[in-house]
Protein backbone atom coordinates (compact mmCIF):
# COMPACT_ATOMS: atom_id res chain seq x y z
CA UNK A 1 0.00 0.00 0.00
CA UNK A 2 1.34 3.42 -1.13
CA UNK A 3 1.59 5.77 2.29
CA UNK A 4 0.94 9.31 1.15
CA UNK A 5 3.45 12.09 1.52
CA UNK A 6 2.58 14.73 4.31
CA UNK A 7 2.79 18.02 3.76
CA UNK A 8 5.76 19.54 5.27
CA UNK A 9 5.04 21.45 8.36
CA UNK A 10 7.17 24.23 10.11
CA UNK A 11 7.96 23.56 13.25
CA UNK A 12 6.59 26.05 15.67
CA UNK A 13 7.69 26.87 19.41
CA UNK A 14 4.64 26.99 21.84
CA UNK A 15 5.08 28.05 25.54
CA UNK A 16 5.07 25.62 28.27
CA UNK A 17 2.11 26.15 30.55
CA UNK A 18 3.06 24.88 33.86
CA UNK A 19 -0.02 24.46 36.31
CA UNK A 20 -0.21 23.24 40.24
CA UNK A 21 -2.62 20.65 40.63
CA UNK A 22 -5.39 21.36 42.87
CA UNK A 23 -8.25 19.43 43.83
CA UNK A 24 -10.10 21.08 40.39
CA UNK A 25 -8.17 19.22 38.26
CA UNK A 26 -5.16 20.75 35.83
CA UNK A 27 -5.78 22.84 32.90
CA UNK A 28 -5.60 20.21 29.95
CA UNK A 29 -7.14 22.34 26.76
CA UNK A 30 -4.51 24.14 24.89
CA UNK A 31 -5.61 23.99 21.79
CA UNK A 32 -9.55 23.89 20.36
CA UNK A 33 -10.98 21.09 18.77
CA UNK A 34 -11.92 22.65 15.51
CA UNK A 35 -12.94 18.83 13.56
CA UNK A 36 -13.96 15.83 13.99
CA UNK A 37 -12.85 13.01 11.58
CA UNK A 38 -11.56 15.52 9.85
CA UNK A 39 -14.82 16.99 9.47
CA UNK A 40 -14.61 20.79 10.36
CA UNK A 41 -17.58 21.53 13.17
CA UNK A 42 -17.98 25.04 11.59
CA UNK A 43 -19.49 23.16 8.28
CA UNK A 44 -21.34 20.53 10.61
CA UNK A 45 -22.58 23.34 13.06
CA UNK A 46 -24.20 25.29 9.58
CA UNK A 47 -25.59 22.06 8.54
CA UNK A 48 -27.30 20.73 11.37
CA UNK A 49 -27.49 23.50 14.07
CA UNK A 50 -26.77 23.84 17.26
CA UNK A 51 -26.31 21.75 19.43
CA UNK A 52 -25.71 18.02 18.30
CA UNK A 53 -24.57 15.12 18.82
CA UNK A 54 -21.87 13.33 16.39
CA UNK A 55 -20.61 9.60 16.77
CA UNK A 56 -17.68 8.72 15.12
CA UNK A 57 -17.62 5.57 13.23
CA UNK A 58 -14.17 5.57 12.96
CA UNK A 59 -13.64 5.81 16.98
CA UNK A 60 -16.18 2.71 17.09
CA UNK A 61 -14.47 0.23 14.96
CA UNK A 62 -10.87 1.40 16.45
CA UNK A 63 -12.34 0.92 19.81
CA UNK A 64 -13.82 -2.55 19.39
CA UNK A 65 -10.76 -3.72 17.62
CA UNK A 66 -9.03 -3.22 20.52
CA UNK A 67 -10.97 -4.49 22.82
CA UNK A 68 -11.74 -7.21 20.69
CA UNK A 69 -7.62 -8.24 20.18
CA UNK A 70 -7.58 -7.89 24.11
CA UNK A 71 -9.39 -10.88 24.35
CA UNK A 72 -8.36 -12.93 21.46
CA UNK A 73 -5.18 -12.93 21.54
CA UNK A 74 -5.64 -14.68 25.34
CA UNK A 75 -8.27 -16.46 24.86
CA UNK A 76 -9.30 -18.96 21.91
CA UNK A 77 -13.30 -18.63 21.67
CA UNK A 78 -14.89 -15.25 22.34
CA UNK A 79 -17.51 -13.20 21.36
CA UNK A 80 -18.39 -9.59 21.97
CA UNK A 81 -22.86 -9.01 22.49
CA UNK A 82 -23.40 -5.23 22.40
CA UNK A 83 -25.51 -3.75 24.99
CA UNK A 84 -28.18 -1.91 23.83
CA UNK A 85 -28.75 0.31 26.62
CA UNK A 86 -25.83 2.02 26.97
CA UNK A 87 -26.79 3.12 22.86
CA UNK A 88 -29.54 1.90 21.24
CA UNK A 89 -29.18 3.89 17.95
CA UNK A 90 -29.61 1.59 14.99
CA UNK A 91 -27.06 2.59 12.96
CA UNK A 92 -24.47 2.29 16.50
CA UNK A 93 -25.93 -0.80 17.04
CA UNK A 94 -25.21 -1.79 13.24
CA UNK A 95 -21.86 -0.72 13.37
CA UNK A 96 -21.04 -3.18 16.06
CA UNK A 97 -22.91 -6.06 14.31
CA UNK A 98 -21.15 -5.49 11.10
CA UNK A 99 -17.76 -5.75 13.39
CA UNK A 100 -19.74 -9.16 14.97
CA UNK A 101 -21.12 -8.43 18.17
CA UNK A 102 -24.24 -10.02 18.93
CA UNK A 103 -26.81 -7.94 21.08
CA UNK A 104 -27.68 -7.70 24.73
CA UNK A 105 -30.95 -6.85 25.10
CA UNK A 106 -32.66 -5.99 29.04
CA UNK A 107 -36.67 -5.68 27.81
CA UNK A 108 -38.94 -6.23 25.09
CA UNK A 109 -38.94 -3.14 23.38
CA UNK A 110 -34.96 -3.76 22.68
CA UNK A 111 -35.40 -7.06 21.52
CA UNK A 112 -37.55 -5.85 19.11
CA UNK A 113 -34.94 -3.50 17.74
CA UNK A 114 -32.57 -5.99 17.97
CA UNK A 115 -34.54 -8.65 15.32
CA UNK A 116 -35.37 -5.55 13.43
CA UNK A 117 -32.19 -4.72 12.93
CA UNK A 118 -31.81 -8.59 11.67
CA UNK A 119 -29.56 -10.06 14.29
CA UNK A 120 -30.59 -13.63 14.30
CA UNK A 121 -32.60 -14.90 17.19
CA UNK A 122 -30.23 -17.16 18.76
CA UNK A 123 -27.49 -14.32 18.85
CA UNK A 124 -29.95 -12.43 21.25
CA UNK A 125 -28.65 -12.31 24.66
CA UNK A 126 -31.86 -11.24 26.78
CA UNK A 127 -30.72 -10.32 30.00
CA UNK A 128 -32.77 -7.83 32.34
CA UNK A 129 -35.65 -8.23 35.31
CA UNK A 130 -38.43 -7.43 33.57
CA UNK A 131 -39.71 -9.89 30.93
CA UNK A 132 -42.97 -10.70 29.82
CA UNK A 133 -44.48 -14.06 28.63
CA UNK A 134 -44.87 -13.44 25.94
CA UNK A 135 -41.41 -11.50 25.57
CA UNK A 136 -40.13 -15.01 27.11
CA UNK A 137 -42.26 -16.69 24.00
CA UNK A 138 -41.03 -14.80 21.46
CA UNK A 139 -37.37 -15.94 23.01
CA UNK A 140 -38.49 -19.22 22.98
CA UNK A 141 -39.21 -19.54 19.42
CA UNK A 142 -36.18 -17.53 18.03
CA UNK A 143 -33.76 -19.71 19.93
CA UNK A 144 -32.46 -16.66 21.69
CA UNK A 145 -30.42 -16.66 24.91
CA UNK A 146 -32.59 -16.18 28.03
CA UNK A 147 -30.70 -15.19 31.32
CA UNK A 148 -32.82 -16.02 34.28
CA UNK A 149 -33.08 -13.26 36.58
CA UNK A 150 -34.67 -14.75 39.80
CA UNK A 151 -37.32 -17.97 40.56
CA UNK A 152 -40.18 -16.22 39.16
CA UNK A 153 -38.95 -16.32 35.77
CA UNK A 154 -37.39 -19.67 36.11
CA UNK A 155 -41.16 -20.68 36.63
CA UNK A 156 -42.53 -19.18 34.14
CA UNK A 157 -39.97 -20.62 31.37
CA UNK A 158 -40.79 -24.26 32.96
CA UNK A 159 -44.19 -23.43 32.67
CA UNK A 160 -44.04 -22.51 29.12
CA UNK A 161 -41.25 -25.57 27.95
CA UNK A 162 -44.19 -27.56 28.73
CA UNK A 163 -46.63 -26.05 26.14
CA UNK A 164 -44.27 -25.12 23.39
CA UNK A 165 -42.20 -27.56 21.17
CA UNK A 166 -38.65 -25.44 21.23
CA UNK A 167 -36.38 -26.21 24.36
CA UNK A 168 -35.62 -22.82 26.00
CA UNK A 169 -32.42 -22.18 25.92
CA UNK A 170 -31.46 -20.22 29.05
CA UNK A 171 -28.26 -19.24 31.52
CA UNK A 172 -28.52 -17.79 35.16
CA UNK A 173 -27.59 -14.52 36.07
CA UNK A 174 -25.36 -14.70 39.17
CA UNK A 175 -24.33 -11.95 41.96
CA UNK A 176 -21.37 -12.79 43.73
CA UNK A 177 -18.69 -10.53 46.31
CA UNK A 178 -15.93 -9.93 44.14
CA UNK A 179 -14.51 -7.75 46.60
CA UNK A 180 -16.12 -4.36 45.35
CA UNK A 181 -18.59 -3.08 47.35
CA UNK A 182 -21.68 -2.11 47.58
CA UNK A 183 -22.50 -5.54 45.99
CA UNK A 184 -24.68 -5.43 43.56
CA UNK A 185 -27.05 -8.46 44.70
CA UNK A 186 -30.56 -7.54 43.54
CA UNK A 187 -29.76 -9.33 40.14
CA UNK A 188 -29.75 -13.05 39.44
CA UNK A 189 -28.97 -15.32 41.64
CA UNK A 190 -26.49 -15.08 44.73
CA UNK A 191 -23.49 -17.42 44.32
CA UNK A 192 -22.29 -17.33 48.18
CA UNK A 193 -25.29 -18.59 50.09
CA UNK A 194 -26.18 -21.30 47.65
CA UNK A 195 -29.26 -19.64 45.58
CA UNK A 196 -26.95 -19.64 42.17
CA UNK A 197 -26.48 -23.54 43.05
CA UNK A 198 -30.10 -23.81 43.70
CA UNK A 199 -31.38 -22.57 40.19
CA UNK A 200 -28.94 -24.62 38.83
CA UNK A 201 -30.43 -28.05 40.12
CA UNK A 202 -34.05 -26.68 39.16
CA UNK A 203 -32.91 -25.94 35.37
CA UNK A 204 -30.92 -29.20 34.78
CA UNK A 205 -33.58 -31.28 37.07
CA UNK A 206 -36.59 -29.69 35.22
CA UNK A 207 -34.85 -31.82 31.88
CA UNK A 208 -36.71 -29.46 29.93
CA UNK A 209 -34.62 -26.14 29.51
CA UNK A 210 -31.13 -26.56 27.85
CA UNK A 211 -28.49 -25.10 29.99
CA UNK A 212 -26.26 -22.94 28.05
CA UNK A 213 -24.15 -20.59 29.97
CA UNK A 214 -23.43 -18.60 33.25
CA UNK A 215 -23.40 -14.52 33.57
CA UNK A 216 -22.34 -12.38 35.93
CA UNK A 217 -22.52 -8.44 35.33
CA UNK A 218 -20.87 -7.14 38.85
CA UNK A 219 -21.38 -3.41 37.95
CA UNK A 220 -20.43 -0.48 35.97
CA UNK A 221 -17.64 1.47 35.72
CA UNK A 222 -15.42 -0.83 37.85
CA UNK A 223 -12.15 0.47 38.42
CA UNK A 224 -10.26 -3.02 39.03
CA UNK A 225 -10.04 -5.14 36.53
CA UNK A 226 -9.04 -8.07 39.52
CA UNK A 227 -12.82 -7.95 40.57
CA UNK A 228 -13.38 -9.90 37.09
CA UNK A 229 -10.76 -11.79 37.92
CA UNK A 230 -12.94 -13.25 41.56
CA UNK A 231 -16.05 -12.97 39.37
CA UNK A 232 -14.63 -15.58 35.98
CA UNK A 233 -13.51 -17.54 38.83
CA UNK A 234 -16.18 -18.08 40.83
CA UNK A 235 -18.11 -18.66 37.29
CA UNK A 236 -15.75 -21.14 36.28
CA UNK A 237 -16.30 -23.36 39.58
CA UNK A 238 -19.81 -23.38 39.11
CA UNK A 239 -19.25 -24.80 35.34
CA UNK A 240 -16.91 -27.30 36.79
CA UNK A 241 -19.18 -28.20 39.55
CA UNK A 242 -22.39 -28.56 36.84
CA UNK A 243 -19.78 -30.80 34.89
CA UNK A 244 -18.97 -33.28 37.98
CA UNK A 245 -22.93 -33.66 39.15
CA UNK A 246 -25.08 -33.41 35.80
CA UNK A 247 -21.48 -34.55 33.48
CA UNK A 248 -23.16 -31.36 31.15
CA UNK A 249 -20.53 -29.18 29.69
CA UNK A 250 -22.17 -25.01 29.34
CA UNK A 251 -21.51 -23.52 26.35
CA UNK A 252 -20.49 -19.96 27.66
CA UNK A 253 -18.87 -18.18 30.25
CA UNK A 254 -20.37 -14.39 30.03
CA UNK A 255 -18.73 -11.69 32.40
CA UNK A 256 -21.36 -8.88 31.94
CA UNK A 257 -20.17 -5.43 30.87
CA UNK A 258 -18.88 -2.53 33.85
CA UNK A 259 -15.42 -1.80 32.31
CA UNK A 260 -15.06 2.01 32.82
CA UNK A 261 -13.94 4.47 30.41
CA UNK A 262 -11.67 6.95 30.10
CA UNK A 263 -14.45 9.97 32.00
CA UNK A 264 -13.30 11.61 35.03
CA UNK A 265 -15.97 10.75 37.86
CA UNK A 266 -16.75 13.65 39.67
CA UNK A 267 -14.42 14.04 43.11
CA UNK A 268 -11.99 12.22 41.10
CA UNK A 269 -8.38 13.86 41.81
CA UNK A 270 -7.04 12.14 38.82
CA UNK A 271 -8.43 12.36 35.47
CA UNK A 272 -10.17 9.77 34.42
CA UNK A 273 -7.56 8.90 31.13
CA UNK A 274 -4.85 8.38 33.48
CA UNK A 275 -7.08 5.82 35.84
CA UNK A 276 -9.09 3.78 33.53
CA UNK A 277 -7.54 0.34 32.92
CA UNK A 278 -6.38 -0.78 29.66
CA UNK A 279 -9.06 -3.98 27.81
CA UNK A 280 -5.62 -6.00 28.48
CA UNK A 281 -5.69 -5.55 32.32
CA UNK A 282 -9.52 -6.43 32.43
CA UNK A 283 -8.89 -9.06 29.81
CA UNK A 284 -5.53 -10.33 31.68
CA UNK A 285 -7.33 -11.40 34.68
CA UNK A 286 -11.12 -12.66 33.33
CA UNK A 287 -8.83 -15.05 31.17
CA UNK A 288 -6.49 -16.19 33.33
CA UNK A 289 -9.39 -17.79 35.92
CA UNK A 290 -11.10 -19.15 33.25
CA UNK A 291 -7.30 -20.54 31.83
CA UNK A 292 -6.76 -21.75 35.23
CA UNK A 293 -9.65 -23.01 36.67
CA UNK A 294 -10.10 -26.49 36.67
CA UNK A 295 -12.44 -26.43 33.26
CA UNK A 296 -11.53 -29.52 31.02
CA UNK A 297 -9.24 -27.98 28.40
CA UNK A 298 -11.58 -29.60 25.34
CA UNK A 299 -14.43 -28.19 26.93
CA UNK A 300 -13.46 -24.46 27.51
CA UNK A 301 -16.30 -22.29 27.08
CA UNK A 302 -16.94 -19.45 24.45
CA UNK A 303 -16.25 -15.89 26.62
CA UNK A 304 -19.01 -14.18 25.76
CA UNK A 305 -18.33 -9.94 26.79
CA UNK A 306 -21.41 -7.41 27.28
CA UNK A 307 -18.92 -4.58 27.46
CA UNK A 308 -21.27 -1.31 26.82
CA UNK A 309 -19.81 2.07 27.81
CA UNK A 310 -15.96 1.52 27.20
CA UNK A 311 -16.47 0.77 23.65
CA UNK A 312 -18.83 3.75 22.88
CA UNK A 313 -17.91 6.49 25.10
CA UNK A 314 -15.15 8.25 23.35
CA UNK A 315 -17.01 8.30 20.12
CA UNK A 316 -19.38 10.56 21.12
CA UNK A 317 -19.32 14.25 21.47
CA UNK A 318 -21.66 16.62 21.70
CA UNK A 319 -21.15 20.26 20.16
CA UNK A 320 -23.15 23.70 21.41
CA UNK A 321 -22.65 26.77 21.69
CA UNK A 322 -22.65 29.74 24.18
CA UNK A 323 -25.82 31.35 25.01
CA UNK A 324 -24.53 34.21 27.26
CA UNK A 325 -21.99 35.39 29.45
CA UNK A 326 -22.76 36.17 33.09
CA UNK A 327 -21.10 37.63 36.28
CA UNK A 328 -23.19 35.72 38.91
CA UNK A 329 -23.57 38.00 42.58
CA UNK A 330 -21.24 36.43 44.32
CA UNK A 331 -18.77 37.01 41.40
CA UNK A 332 -17.95 34.12 39.60
CA UNK A 333 -18.03 34.04 35.66
CA UNK A 334 -21.21 32.08 34.66
CA UNK A 335 -21.27 30.49 30.91
CA UNK A 336 -25.06 29.48 29.69
CA UNK A 337 -25.19 27.22 27.24
CA UNK A 338 -27.57 25.51 24.88
CA UNK A 339 -27.04 22.03 25.90
CA UNK A 340 -28.93 20.66 29.32
CA UNK A 341 -28.40 17.97 31.58
CA UNK A 342 -31.66 16.41 29.39
CA UNK A 343 -29.31 15.61 26.84
CA UNK A 344 -26.17 14.89 29.06
CA UNK A 345 -27.39 12.75 31.84
CA UNK A 346 -23.83 11.88 32.27
CA UNK A 347 -23.16 15.21 33.55
CA UNK A 348 -24.48 14.09 36.85
CA UNK A 349 -22.18 11.79 37.58
CA UNK A 350 -19.02 13.06 35.34
CA UNK A 351 -16.60 15.84 35.46
CA UNK A 352 -16.80 15.90 31.44
CA UNK A 353 -14.43 17.42 29.07
CA UNK A 354 -15.14 20.08 27.35
CA UNK A 355 -13.01 22.28 24.56
CA UNK A 356 -13.67 25.08 22.43
CA UNK A 357 -14.16 24.46 19.01
CA UNK A 358 -12.46 27.94 18.06
CA UNK A 359 -8.70 29.68 18.87
CA UNK A 360 -9.50 31.09 22.56
CA UNK A 361 -7.71 33.17 25.39
CA UNK A 362 -4.92 31.70 26.86
CA UNK A 363 -6.56 33.31 30.05
CA UNK A 364 -9.06 31.09 32.10
CA UNK A 365 -11.09 31.74 34.98
CA UNK A 366 -12.87 29.27 37.47
CA UNK A 367 -16.53 29.13 35.23
CA UNK A 368 -19.72 27.43 35.93
CA UNK A 369 -21.41 26.15 33.06
CA UNK A 370 -25.42 26.33 33.27
CA UNK A 371 -27.66 24.68 30.66
CA UNK A 372 -30.88 26.41 28.98
CA UNK A 373 -33.03 24.81 31.12
CA UNK A 374 -35.06 26.85 33.43
CA UNK A 375 -33.98 24.70 36.41
CA UNK A 376 -31.34 25.09 39.12
CA UNK A 377 -29.96 21.91 38.75
CA UNK A 378 -29.17 22.36 35.09
CA UNK A 379 -25.30 22.86 35.61
CA UNK A 380 -23.09 20.89 33.33
CA UNK A 381 -19.78 21.87 35.03
CA UNK A 382 -20.07 23.33 38.56
CA UNK A 383 -16.58 24.74 37.99
CA UNK A 384 -13.75 24.54 35.52
CA UNK A 385 -11.28 26.59 34.70
CA UNK A 386 -12.17 27.74 31.31
CA UNK A 387 -11.07 30.09 28.70
CA UNK A 388 -13.20 32.95 28.01
CA UNK A 389 -15.59 32.44 25.87
CA UNK A 390 -17.96 34.69 23.68
CA UNK A 391 -22.03 34.58 23.11
CA UNK A 392 -21.96 32.74 19.65
CA UNK A 393 -18.77 30.26 20.59
CA UNK A 394 -18.72 26.65 19.85
CA UNK A 395 -17.63 24.15 22.03
CA UNK A 396 -16.86 20.54 22.09
CA UNK A 397 -17.95 18.12 24.76
CA UNK A 398 -16.09 14.43 24.29
CA UNK A 399 -16.78 11.45 25.44
CA UNK A 400 -20.55 11.45 25.61
CA UNK A 401 -21.37 8.51 23.67
CA UNK A 402 -22.31 5.95 26.89
CA UNK A 403 -25.90 6.42 28.04
CA UNK A 404 -26.84 10.18 27.26
CA UNK A 405 -28.61 9.17 23.74
CA UNK A 406 -30.64 6.75 25.57
CA UNK A 407 -31.28 8.55 29.34
CA UNK A 408 -31.89 11.89 27.54
CA UNK A 409 -35.16 13.65 28.34
CA UNK A 410 -37.29 15.51 26.39
CA UNK A 411 -38.07 17.94 28.87
CA UNK A 412 -38.63 22.10 28.08
CA UNK A 413 -37.09 22.11 24.97
CA UNK A 414 -36.52 19.15 21.98
CA UNK A 415 -34.00 16.62 21.54
CA UNK A 416 -31.55 17.47 18.42
CA UNK A 417 -30.05 15.33 15.75
CA UNK A 418 -27.62 12.96 15.83
CA UNK A 419 -25.02 12.68 13.39
CA UNK A 420 -22.69 9.86 12.57
CA UNK A 421 -19.30 10.79 10.49
CA UNK A 422 -18.76 7.33 8.72
CA UNK A 423 -15.02 6.14 7.65
CA UNK A 424 -14.74 8.31 4.57
CA UNK A 425 -15.46 11.26 7.03
CA UNK A 426 -18.87 12.00 5.39
CA UNK A 427 -21.65 12.99 7.54
CA UNK A 428 -24.85 11.49 7.97
CA UNK A 429 -27.85 12.11 10.17
CA UNK A 430 -28.89 8.86 12.31
CA UNK A 431 -31.49 10.33 14.00
CA UNK A 432 -33.52 13.21 13.24
CA UNK A 433 -34.08 16.29 15.46
CA UNK A 434 -37.29 16.44 17.39
CA UNK A 435 -40.06 18.33 16.17
CA UNK A 436 -43.38 19.62 17.59
CA UNK A 437 -45.83 17.38 16.07
CA UNK A 438 -43.05 14.48 16.35
CA UNK A 439 -42.79 15.33 20.38
CA UNK A 440 -46.65 15.81 20.46
CA UNK A 441 -47.70 12.86 17.89
CA UNK A 442 -48.73 10.98 21.16
CA UNK A 443 -50.79 13.15 22.36
CA UNK A 444 -54.45 13.06 22.46
CA UNK A 445 -57.29 15.99 23.20
CA UNK A 446 -60.62 14.92 23.91
CA UNK A 447 -63.04 16.86 21.90
CA UNK A 448 -64.32 18.93 24.86
CA UNK A 449 -60.98 19.96 25.44
CA UNK A 450 -60.40 21.42 21.98
CA UNK A 451 -62.02 24.96 22.40
CA UNK A 452 -60.75 26.84 24.34
CA UNK A 453 -61.13 30.63 24.86
CA UNK A 454 -58.02 32.67 26.11
C1 LIG B 1 -25.87 -2.29 31.30
C2 LIG B 1 -25.41 -3.66 31.09
C3 LIG B 1 -24.25 -3.92 30.36
C4 LIG B 1 -23.32 -2.84 29.87
O1 LIG B 1 -22.75 -2.20 30.96
P1 LIG B 1 -21.56 -1.11 30.79
O2 LIG B 1 -21.33 -0.62 32.19
O3 LIG B 1 -22.09 -0.04 29.89
O4 LIG B 1 -20.40 -1.81 30.20
C5 LIG B 1 -23.93 -5.24 30.14
N1 LIG B 1 -24.68 -6.26 30.62
C6 LIG B 1 -25.80 -6.03 31.35
C7 LIG B 1 -26.60 -7.17 31.83
C8 LIG B 1 -26.20 -4.73 31.61
O5 LIG B 1 -27.31 -4.52 32.34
Amino acid sequence: MATKKLPFERPLIKKLNVGIPNKFGLKTEYDPITHIDGVAIKDLINQFGSPFYVISEKTIRETYREAKRAFTTRYPKVQFAWSYKTNYLNAVCNVFHQEGSWAEVVSGFEYDKAIANRVQGQHIIFNGPDKTEADIRKAIVNGSLIHIDHFDELYTIIELSEQMEQKPKVSIRVNMDTGIYPIWSRFGFNYENGEAWEALNRIMLSKKLELMGLHAHIGTYIMVPWAYGHAAAKLADLAVGIQKKFNHHIKYIDTGGGFASKNTLKGAFIPGSDTCPTFDAYAEAITSAIINSGIHPEHMPILILETGRALIDDSGSLIGSVIAIKRLAEGKRAMVVDIGVNLLFTSFWYEHKITPAQPFTHYTEDTVIYGPLCMNIDVIRDNISFPLLNKGDHFVISRIGAYNMTQWMQFITLRPNIVMIDMDGKPHIIRKGETNDSVTSQEVVPDYLKKITV
